[in-house]
């Protein structure tokens, strides 16, 4: 059992995920934990640091998740619009929390000129998960802006650490610990004209409307781009177009995004993803990796 005392979050047991992730998909968390702010999370953590046995998972805006459908044990903690701070430090650079939303985060990149965030313009969740991802486009990634993060450990403790610590590549970033979590990024941006930065960003807004399926719930692109190729393109040849395993199906738009229609569970969506990874690896002779990180117990 966790103990509350002297925080000042919200802790509740057996928190249904679904509404916490964009795919509205995903079981129970056995507690959820959502802190009041920086300090409250570290004392929070110093009071589950006692209990080893109790994983911890940490979740940002829930857009890069699927959640398995018998959720996940031991303490999720959620982080959107908690951790909330943004703070201009000069001219380029910012200091931005982890619960900030992307979308928080490019409006004030847009508002200070920095064209080079236009990037962010469509990529849903939170800095956190920015971080954790490497999260970008053809344009750029994050990574290509980070200086410095802080992060926290299991026992509350916050470290500064720079960014050639960590090795970002495409999707993916290595050098947190186990059971580290980024809580802060220190960023910086080129300055240019905010309206073009604005008109960058509505650009690339429009072209993702005309091309991506917006207004059915998804995780964005399931699967990492094979290098030199588009994951879309070789499911569309595979011919996996509207195939469909329960409420789970390919989007006739973009073949690299999985729509829940109503009611998908976790399994449906997991047997999918299998089932297009065979095809595809059968009749193009290429193995697809998700790039949507899989979550909780089978
Ligand atoms: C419609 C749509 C379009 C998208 N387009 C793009 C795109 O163009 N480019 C792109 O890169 N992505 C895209 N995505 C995927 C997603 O938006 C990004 O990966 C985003 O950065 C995830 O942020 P999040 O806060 O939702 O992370 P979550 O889904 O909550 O978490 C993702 C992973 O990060 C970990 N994590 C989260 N916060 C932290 C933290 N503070 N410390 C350590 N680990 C953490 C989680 O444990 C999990 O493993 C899209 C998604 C959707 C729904």
């Amino acid at each position: 059992m966790i103990s509350t005392n002297n925080i000042r979050g919200k802790l509740r047991e057996n928190q249904i995920l679904a509404p916490y992730t964009s795919w509205k998909i995903g079981g129970p968390a056995q507690y959820f934990f959502e802190p009041a702010d920086l300090e409250d999370l570290q004392e929070f953590l110093r009071q589950c640091s006692t209990l080893e046995e109790v994983p911890i998972t940490v979740l940002g805006a829930g857009t890069n998740v699927l959640i398995r459908d018998n959720g996940i044990r031991g303490v999720v903690i959620y982080l959107r619009n908690h951790l909330n701070s943004l703070q201009q430090l000069d001219d380029f650079t910012l200091r931005v929390a982890v619960g900030v939303t992307s979308a928080r985060l490019m409006q004030h990149c847009i508002h200070q000129g920095f064209a080079d965030a236009a990037f962010l313009a469509g990529i849903p969740g939170t800095v956190g998960g920015l971080l954790a991802m490497n999260a970008g486009t053809a344009d750029g990634n994050i990574w290509d802006h980070v200086l410095q993060v802080e992060t926290i450990k299991r026992d509350g403790m916050i470290t500064y650490r720079d960014a050639k610590e960590f090795q970002a590549t495409y999707r993916h970033v290595t050098g947190l610990a186990h059971d580290e979590w980024f809580i802060a990024a220190k960023l910086l941006f080129a300055k240019q004209d905010g309206a073009i930065a604005q008109q960058t960003a509505q650009a690339i807004l429009r072209k993702r409307s005309a091309s991506q399926p917006l207004t059915k719930p998804s995780c964005g692109s399931v699967f990492c781009n094979p290098p030199g190729q588009y994951a879309a393109r070789l499911i569309e040849a595979a011919g996996l177009k509207g195939t469909r395993i329960g409420a789970a199906v390919v989007s006739a738009k973009h073949a690299n995004f999985i729509l829940n229609e109503g009611n998908a569970t976790a399994r449906d969506v997991e047997l999918l993803i299998q089932h297009i990874v065979k095809v595809v690896k059968q009749s193009q002779h290429i193995e697809l990796t998700p790039e949507v990180r899989i979550l909780g117990e089978i």
